[in-house]
């Protein structure tokens, strides 16, 4: 399903195919305070449409996973980072798609805290 999104002000933008049925709620340190709904597809399946040089990288402890968010709203809408076998994948902050319904998505827990 190709979907697309944008962080708050609109200088992000970006188009997926991503599936937006269920997504994660993980209680990592950073999961917990954002607050963010993850899914995850395939660098691949991923366009960023707008918002290249808005985008500030956070980065911290093995520093594998690129927090790329708006340096003017401060909204993440999509993480990067590989899976084990080194395909890089995206993480879509499903709050940030387009007309998004949460209710209708199935969130799972992920005890990214103990991983
Ligand atoms: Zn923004």
């Amino acid at each position: 399903m190709r979907q697309q999104g944008s962080c708050h002000c609109g200088k992000v933008r970006f188009e997926a195919d991503v599936d937006v049925s269920s997504g994660v709620a993980c209680n990592c340190s950073i999961c917990l305070k954002r607050g963010t709904v993850l899914a995850f597809t395939p660098e691949m399946n991923f366009k960023l449409l707008s918002g290249e040089n808005d985008l500030t990288d956070y980065q911290f402890n093995k520093k594998v996973i690129h927090h790329t968010f708006c340096s003017t709203c401060g909204i993440l809408a999509f993480a990067a980072g590989a899976m084990p076998d080194g395909t890089k994948m995206r993480a879509i902050n499903l709050r940030c798609v387009d007309g998004i319904d949460l209710d209708k998505v199935k969130i799972q827990a992920f005890d990214g805290r103990n991983h």
